[in-house]
């Protein structure tokens, strides 16, 4: 006879049918949570608690990480609040400006409970059903947006990285279909790959060359364009480049255009690029991680012109979009060229699904098992609506014009970017009379002592060899008197960290 095996009787229960308990400590746990937040969110303006590196990590070591027998709920929120949450960054905090990190919508994070709830997983139809075409549904409507014409397809991605990385790839392997008739799927990189060029400007995104580098090229095969006085890759810089490669027998196959660079935010020449492109049969992938968002702009949406005429684009919803990280997509003129990634495996997309309607996303993708982030960004635009959404974003490009000419204004502050194109700006703290280098130790500590006193965080970056500071104006809760305040803490700072050199 077979014994039937038991169940165990789990302490906790932690499926949703385990039984009605599973529901109430469903419904408990998120309460507690809730609450939880709500303490460290409410009333705080606070980009950081201002604890130092070798504090945290000190706390955080002390933790027990696991439990034999499990605890409560509550006692391990409580902890979780005192060790990690009530030092966290603040992305809601309306001086947390620094890097391209947004506030999230209330409806995107509504939607994550439901997105992990329901784990629908995108590879597959029977994985995901519905997800699989709204999913599909969102890719029509931001094809659209984008201005590409009706073969366009696309699909979610983690972000920018991985974005960026399929648009080269894509790239690559419709070039060397093209020219040698060489499958790289198969056969893998045909001997004249050596010659292969990308051509992107010198503002352009790293993960342009991590890719060349994942995708056997090497890093050598980029080559960078000099950028204008505007920060924008230079028309004639790349013509200049051009030509130079045609007399050395190389072979640029891809330009990378970026549309919202990550320092200045500043937006490629896009139309000229795209007709350079076409002139020399070059794939155009312009990377649009940060400005795509300007297709939903009232004011600035003729910034992007020329986006409609790339081969492939890149748009990030975890930046301009408000969405919780992560979230992006990846957009291609002609939805044929996803024939380059597509792998038939027998237990999961079978080609002869097809015929039952099955649509599998996995041939779209280089991720297999994929989160349903879309439904977050659909219930955004649904909740928000598209008129707000562009005020947003158009309110913080404002405000980034005015605070630009605020500081520009300012005695003894320097604007590198006095007209910016989306919302970023970039500054210093430059009094007179004081050494290049002490400024650039100045501004070091300026940066680092906003942090820490919890007024502000602002991102530090280099240029042409000299420190500066960097504020991305994302939050639309941002206002002009907020910037004025730093800039006032930020004088009174410098004039006390120049006395100490004294
Ligand atoms: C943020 C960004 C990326 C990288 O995107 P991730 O979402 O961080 O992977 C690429 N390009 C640009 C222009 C970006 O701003």
């Amino acid at each position: 006879m077979i014994e039937t095996l038991k169940r165990a009787d789990f302490a906790y229960a932690p499926f949703f049918l385990n039984n009605e308990e599973g529901i109430r400590n469903y419904t408990q746990s998120l309460k507690i949570m809730e609450n939880t937040l709500i303490h460290f969110l409410d009333g705080n303006n606070s980009p950081y608690s201002g604890k130092k590196p070798h504090d945290l990590e000190a706390r955080i070591n002390e933790l027990s990480i696991t439990s034999q027998k499990g605890e409560t709920f509550e006692s391990v929120a409580a902890e979780l609040a005192e060790f990690v949450i009530n030092d966290s960054m603040n992305v809601h905090s309306p001086t947390c400006i620094g890097h391209l990190h947004c506030p999230t919508l209330i409806p995107a994070v509504a939607a994550e409970l439901i997105i992990s709830t329901l784990n629908q997983s995108m590879d597959s139809w029977d994985q995901s059903s519905t997800a699989t075409f709204v999913e599909e549904r969102i890719i029509d409507w931001l094809c659209n947006q984008a201005g590409l014409p009706e073969q366009a397809d696309g699909v979610f991605t983690s972000g920018g990285t991985q974005s960026n990385y399929m648009g080269l790839l894509l790239a690559r392997d419709a070039y060397c279909k093209r020219i040698w008739n060489v499958d790289v799927q198969q056969q893998g990189l045909p001997a004249d790959s050596k010659k292969l060029r990308i051509l992107c400007s010198e503002a352009a995104h790293f993960t342009v060359r991590k890719s060349a580098a994942q995708l056997g090229l090497g890093e050598q095969a980029v080559i960078t364009i000099k950028t204008d006085s505007k920060h924008r890759l230079s028309i004639d810089e790349i013509n200049h480049q051009l030509k130079k490669l045609k007399e050395q027998d190389l072979l640029p196959f891809a330009i990378v255009a970026t549309c919202g660079t990550t320092d200045f935010g500043s937006i490629d020449p896009l139309a000229e690029l795209a007709e350079i492109a076409k002139l020399n049969g070059i794939w155009l992938h312009v990377d649009a991680a940060y400005g795509g968002a300007m297709m939903l702009s009232h004011d600035f949406k003729a910034s992007i012109k020329g986006m409609e005429a790339a081969d492939s684009i890149t748009v990030d919803f975890h930046k301009l979009f408000y969405q919780p990280i992560s979230c992006g997509a990846f957009l291609v003129s002609d939805r044929d060229h996803f024939k380059y990634i597509q792998h038939h495996a027998d237990y999961l997309n079978p080609e002869e699904d097809e015929a039952e309607g099955m649509v599998h996303l996995v041939n779209k993708s280089i991720q297999t098992t994929r989160r349903f982030d879309a439904l977050k960004l659909w219930l955004s635009l649904k909740v928000v609506g598209l008129d707000t959404f562009g005020e947003m974003i158009d309110y913080t490009c404002h405000l980034a014009r005015d605070a630009a000419a605020m500081i520009d204004d300012e005695a003894g502050f320097r604007v590198l970017n006095r007209h910016p194109e989306l919302n970023a700006v970039v500054f210093r703290y430059d009094p007179e009379g004081v050494s290049a280098q002490l400024t650039d130790q100045l501004n070091k500590q300026i940066q680092q002592e906003l942090l820490n006193n919890g007024r502000a965080f602002l991102a530090k970056t280099r240029f042409n060899g000299e420190v500066y500071l960097k504020m991305t104006l994302l939050n639309p809760m941002t206002t002009l008197e907020d910037i004025k305040e730093i800039l006032d803490e930020i004088r009174i700072l410098g004039e006390m960290f120049n006395m100490m050199e004294e």
